[in-house]
Order: structure tokens, then sequence, then C-alpha cells
């Protein structure tokens, strides 16, 4: 009898970070989405699922009780009482009443009954036309997730089960999780949520782990323990691969590793062009672990470090020492070579549980409070974290960059913060770099417009393309229905980038580029014929860059720059990109 071989099948996400992965599936049950897929049980397995059900129940109050005292004590006690509302929640019979007797006659698991407690809530609220109601329904989430979170992650598969080469498939994972992924060893992954930029793409990016994104349903598709090909390069994911293509992914993997080896020897040179223009390659941190990939890396410096892995996914604010601790290590540890921090840019798609007071959901996050907006108003969160990037500033290579700046105006604002800092410090005797650069991210088209007069007052400027692009386009980074609209060629992003470019050089200014566009090659020598002077990206790109940069000649790069502003069409963009690149690629 002929053996019944699974069919290939191939799927198309979004690239997210380049690479191939070779494994088998590793499925992680949703946790964060409230539908939960019905799973049968057996009879025996009732009583064990019902007393998980129970003791998930009882950790979960546990948990926001203890987030009560924490709540009182940061905030007082309105706050805290607004716990007690969630804690009456877990205790609601029209949540509870159904679930065991769902467990127990209709042999569902636990999560199922409970998914379906809860949907069944929502619905019924969000029939009810009064805004009170509707407001809860966000609150009925939250302890949902939480809830789910406990039953899932007690005896469902969690991410320490993982084995080495092994992908992983999940609807979606924090920035934590994917450290978890390296640390195991793990291949690569595919999830079902994201874009190129949403962090978790960046995050894989700097850890150089194969991922594939915004495949919408694959956790519904792909089983635990099948085999699958992940290239990140191209968003392809096939399940069940057969020989042949197996064969051919197989030797792609190989000359990826040749590539690597090459480019070892590139470490120690400079990033300079044919004809000697120099330019700088540092590298983005989402976390001081990721410190270690930087320092092998072959850079010279951290051009931005996201300073958000301290307040994400949290219930209380940092404290000082704390975030001393984690900036003195960082900026010890890459010293002499410079370090910018950006300071915190919470709000909009980075999402806080810090419970600052008179925090609110926002219909636009990212039209909201986020950024440099955020933390003016909530000065003391933010003096907090300026009081510790200065004393970590010893080093004398340590900058200050802020998020979000729309204005020449809030840029002095937050100017003034640091001074008032500086003063502090100073009569208290402790020591600091007095003379801490400060710079200014542009990465709204009004910065952008403005920037030869931020420049004026700004050390440095530094592109931040995610936003600038999101924002100059009316384009969601992170909604991937409308991610074919993300352009970053985009005529009015390429001349955003040359005028904030010229403008800092008219002020003498140095300037950088520390969103994902800085990491894709294919827009390297346009960048470098705009006469950007800095490059900011994940570590496992930095040689990739200096190899391509040492093929270049700035010249030529001009000339390509000029031919793109004389054009008036996308498509002719791209046209003379291609051509450009098969020039290249015929003379290198
Ligand atoms: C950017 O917007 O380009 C940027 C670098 O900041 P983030 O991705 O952290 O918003
Ligand atoms: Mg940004």
């Amino acid at each position: 009898m002929k053996e019944n071989k699974p069919v290939q099948k191939i799927f198309k996400g979004i690239a997210a970070s380049e690479g191939i992965a070779i494994g088998k599936a590793f499925l992680v049950e949703r946790e964060a989405d409230l539908y939960i897929p019905l799973k049968k049980i057996s009879k025996e397995n009732v009583k064990k699922e019902v007393a998980l059900y129970k003791e998930s129940l009882e950790k979960t109050k546990k948990e926001l009780l203890s987030a009560k005292e924490r709540l009182l004590k940061a905030l007082g006690k309105q706050h805290a009482l607004l716990i007690d509302v969630y804690v009456g929640m877990v205790d609601d019979p029209l949540l509870t009443r159904d679930v065991v007797r769902m467990i127990e006659e209709d042999l569902v698991t636990a999560e199922y009954a409970v998914s379906v407690g809860l949907n069944r809530i929502i619905q019924s609220f969000e029939q009810i036309e009064d805004e009170y109601f509707k407001g809860r329904i966000s609150d009925i989430r939250d302890v949902g997730r939480r809830l789910l979170r406990n039953i899932l992650g007690k005896e469902r598969k969690s991410l320490s089960d993982i084995q080495p080469n092994m992908i992983v498939i999940a609807h979606t994972l924090s920035p934590s999780d994917t450290v978890v992924l390296k640390e195991k060893k793990c291949a690569g992954f595919v999830v079902d949520i994201g874009s190129k930029t949403s962090h978790i793409s960046l995050v894989a990016q700097g850890l150089q782990l194969p991922a594939v994104v915004g495949l919408k349903n694959i956790t519904e598709i792909v089983e635990d323990g099948q085999d699958i090909i992940v290239e990140g390069n191209t968003g392809t994911v096939i399940i069940n691969p057969d020989e042949n293509t197996l064969n051919k992914y197989a030797k792609k993997h190989n000359e990826i590793v040749k590539e690597r080896e090459y480019l070892i020897k590139l470490k120690d040179l400079p990033a300079e062009t044919l004809d000697g223009h120099k330019v700088s390659i540092v590298c983005n941190l989402d976390s001081p672990q990721e410190i270690e990939e930087v320092l092998k890396s072959g850079a010279e410096g951290v051009g931005l470090f996201r300073t958000e892995f301290m307040y994400i996914e949290r219930d209380e604010l940092p404290k000082e020492d704390e975030l001393f601790e984690k900036y003195y290590y960082t900026a010890e540890k890459i010293s002499p070579y410079p370090i910018i921090f950006r300071t915190v840019d919470i709000g909009g798609d980075k999402l806080s549980k810090l419970g600052l007071e008179g925090l609110l959901p926002e219909t636009s996050p990212a039209l909201g409070l986020r950024g440099i907006r955020l933390a003016l108003k909530y000065k003391d969160m933010f003096k907090t974290q300026i009081r510790a990037i200065l004393r970590a500033s010893v080093f004398k290579n340590t900058k200050i960059m802020f998020p979000l700046i729309s204005s020449v105006q809030e840029f002095r604002l937050a100017k003034e913060v640091v001074e008032e800092v500086k003063k502090e410090l100073l009569n208290r005797n402790i020591n600091f770099d007095q003379n801490i650069k400060i710079g200014a991210m542009i990465e709204l088209p009004s910065a952008a417009l403005t920037s030869d007069i931020i420049a004026q007052e700004a050390d440095f400027l530094s592109i931040g393309t995610n936003d600038l692009i999101q924002y100059t386009l009316a384009v969601d980074r992170m909604n991937e229905n409308v991610a074919d609209m993300y352009d970053p060629l985009h005529l009015s992003v390429l001349r955003l980038m040359k005028h904030v470019i010229d403008a800092g050089h008219s002020k003498g200014k140095h300037v950088s580029m520390c969103g994902e566009m800085a990491s894709d090659i294919s827009f390297t020598k346009v960048l470098l014929g705009m006469g950007l002077d800095e490059f900011s990206v994940p570590p496992a790109l930095v040689l990739k860059l200096k190899k391509l940069i040492r093929g270049f000649v700035l010249s030529d790069a001009k000339e390509l720059v000029n031919k793109i502003f004389n054009t008036n069409d996308r498509s002719d963009v791209i046209k003379i990109l291609s051509e450009d690149e098969n020039k290249n690629n015929k003379t290198s």
C-alpha cells in the first residue's frame, strides 16, 4: 500500500526577520485572545479540569489583591478601589455559574468554558445602550485574559517546553517571549498578527531569529510537530515541505552560514565608501541583555536604546535605582563607544499597565498621549528616568534623545526637565556628565518640516522612520490590513527625509536614522546619497551593511538620489532602484 504523504502547503505573510529556519512546529496556544477553540476532554479529566479552573480563580484573585496593595501604596485609594471591581468580576456568578457545569456536562476544557462565559457577558453588555456598561467591557476583557493566562499557563504547553531547533507558531508573542525563544535556541517563529515594524519583529531582527508575522490564522492551520520551513526574507512559510523544497532550503541555509563567515572579517574595518566617505553604523537596543550582541556586531555604539522594557508588562513604575543599575551596566559595557538613551515612549502601541493617574484608554492611542507628551504630563516619572540616565553618564559616552517631538517648544520643555534634574544632582553632589548631548527624534511630519528650527537647539537629530512613515501616510504600523500601504518609498517620505538631513546639516548637526528603514539594505544607497551620517540597525545587520557601504561610491549614490527626485511616480522609483541594483550586482 502506498504511504499517504502529507501535502506541502505554502503561505505568505510579512517578512519580519530574515534567515531560514527548518524544524518542527511548536504550537503555542492563544493566550491573549478571549476566543479559545473548542477542545473536548475525556470524562476522567473532568475533575482535573474543574480543579484547574478553581485554582486559577484563586490565583487570579490573589494577583489582583497584590496589585491592589501596590496601587494603594503608589497611587492611593481611588485607584486601588478599581481593583475591587475586578475582584468582584472574578466572583461574579454570571461568569462562574456556567463554567463548572459546562466542563462537567459538555466535557470541554476549562479555558473553553471560561471563554464562552466571558464572551456571553461581553455580548450582553454590548447590547446595553449605556456608556457605563460599555466601559466595563474592557475591564472584563482584562480580567478574562488574566484568568485565561492562569488556566493556560498552568497545565498547557508554554514556551519553557520548547526544544532547540523548533519553530514557534503563536497568535502573538511579547518581546520578552522572543528573548526566551532565543535562549531556548529555537530556530524561528511565525505569528498570526503584527507587521514588519511591530516590536516583536524588531526584537526578532535584533536576535537574528528568522520570523514571519501577520499570517492571520496560521495557528489554526499548523499542527504541533509538523515539519515546517520559515523564510524570513520573503515572508514564506512552508508546511510539510517535500524533499525537493527541503533540499533547496537546506542549500540556501548553508549559503547564509558561509556568508556570515565572510562578514566576520569586516568587523574591524570602517564603514567607508570606495571614495573615502565614512559613515557610522551603530545599533538599536531593546534591552540591556542585547548589549552582548552589539559588542560582537562590529558596531560603533548604540544609536537607539529603547527604554520601554522597564515600563511595559508591569504594574508599577520602575524605581530610580532599578533604572540606574540597568543604564549604568549598558553604558559601561559599550564605553568608550556612545550610547543614546531614548527616553520612555509608552502609550500608543506600547500599552502599559503602570496605573498612572488619569491615564485612560484612548480612542486613537497613536494620536494620543504617548512618547514625550506622556513624559511631560507625568513629570515625576520622567524626572526619575532622567536622573537615572544622568547618573549613568559618568563614562561620558551617554546621550539623551526624546521620542515623538512635534515642535521646538516641546523639545525645549523636555530639555528644561533635564536642566532641572541636573541642578538637583549638582546640589546633591552627584557626579554626572554636565555636557551630556541631547537630541530629538524626528518621527512626526510636524517635526520633520521644522527640523531646521529644532536642529538649532538639538545636539543631533535621529529620524524614526517607523513612526514618520506611519504618521505621514496615515497608516497604522501595527495593522496588517494596511501593511501594503506602509511605503518607505512614497515620495512624501523620501522628501521629508532629505529635508531633515539637509536641515540638520545646515545647522552643523549630525543626522542619524534609527527606524527600520535604516536596516533595509535596498535603501542603503539612497540614504547614503541623501547624506545620512549614521545608520542605527539591529546587531545582526551591522556587517552586512558595512559590506554594502564599502562597495558604493558616494557620487554614484548622490546621482541615484537625484534621479529619484526627478520622478513623480512610485513605479519609476522602483525601476530606478532595481536598475541600479542590477548594475551594482554586475560590478561586484
Ligand atoms: C521609529 O519610530 O522609527 C523608532 C525608531 O521608534 P519606535 O520604533 O520605538 O517607535
Ligand atoms: Mg518611534
